[in-house]
């Protein structure tokens, strides 16, 4: 049903009273480590609504890699597909201080791997899935090629983060680009003279006349906002309450993207992705908080 490329890491988490200065030392917590990364967490939460989902990513040929592995496997996601060697896994180095404040240091590793070639010997995993769906953890020249390489008919949808400076044929093929608040900014500065200006609704628009053909806007608590050619449209959020928004950004692009494959509308699609990212923040971690299709059932319920 959905085919995600992207990257994989495992995030190390240690708490810390304090955070360290140059040259010094600071004692901290036992060290946690949890499968993460976009294209992982995305790949996981798509897989745990029930859709049928493949990875392409890169791994090292490491502990983490087996882990990351697992936990796709675990999550139900087909990793055949996913490619090991060339570089250690990529790693987030993560302090946590006790006011929840992150200090975040990445190793790409593996991720700079995943190459335009790898895309190129991929070609029947591209044309398996109605929606391919990336993100910006892997190099831009990497979703370049999956842009061009995409069977006519495939829907594609980019979630631009971390946020870049888009060619302007990955921004026409994106249905939709989706963006957090953050991300609008930095898009379209990088696309646009004019900075975003006025309510959210002016911003998916001014998106929209970058060239996608369709745009998302993520608004955390205050849900969500589509634009298309006929225009945007507000998503309200569900109201929960929030224990973690780790991964909510990705439950929501990876539900989006599923329920586009399925014929969905746009506003309907992000409706019900609306559901899945405040299920997400209701439970700490990332893929750890990612929801079952029942439990995004009973949401509503409540
Ligand atoms: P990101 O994690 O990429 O910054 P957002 O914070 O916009 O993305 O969250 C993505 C989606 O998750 C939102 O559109 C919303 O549906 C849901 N969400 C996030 N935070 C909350 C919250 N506090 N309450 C309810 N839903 C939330």
């Amino acid at each position: 049903d959905l085919l995600v490329v992207g990257s994989a890491n495992a995030d190390l988490v240690i708490g810390v009273e304090r955070r360290p200065g140059p040259g010094e030392t600071v004692l901290g917590s036992d060290l946690s480590v949890h499968p993460g990364g976009k294209g992982a967490n995305q790949a996981v939460a798509a897989a745990r609504l029930g859709a049928r989902t493949a990875l392409l990513a890169r791994l090292g040929d490491d502990a983490h890699g087996r882990l990351l592995r697992d936990a796709q496997e675990a999550a139900g996601v087909d990793t055949s597909w996913v490619r090991a060697g060339g570089a250690p896994t990529g790693v987030a180095l993560i302090t946590v201080d006790p006011s929840g404040d992150n200090s975040i240091v990445v190793s790409p590793g593996a991720n700079g791997r995943l190459s335009p070639a790898d895309v190129r010997e991929s070609t029947a995993l591209l044309a398996s899935a109605p929606v391919v769906s990336a993100q910006l953890e892997i190099p831009l020249e990497t979703v370049v090629e999956v842009v061009r390489l995409l069977p006519s008919g495939t829907r594609f949808v980019l979630n631009a983060s971390p946020p870049a400076r888009l060619p302007a044929e990955v921004l026409t093929a994106c249905d939709p680009l989706i963006v957090n608040e953050h991300e609008a900014r930095v898009v379209s500065e990088h696309a646009s003279a004019t900075p975003l200006d006025g309510d959210p609704a002016s911003w998916a628009k001014a998106l929209l006349a970058l060239g996608p053909r369709s745009v998302v806007v993520t608004l955390g608590g205050r849900g969500a906002l589509v634009a298309d050619g006929g225009g945007a449209a507000p998503v309200p959020a569900v109201p929960v309450r929030a224990v973690d928004t780790t991964g909510a950004g990705d439950a929501f692009t990876a539900a989006l993207a599923w329920r586009l494959g399925t014929g969905e509308t746009l506003s309907d699609a992000a409706a019900y992705a609306v559901r899945v990212g405040a299920a997400a923040v209701t439970k700490r971690g990332a893929q750890a908080s990612f929801p079952t299709a029942q439990e995004v059932a009973s949401l509503d319920a409540a």
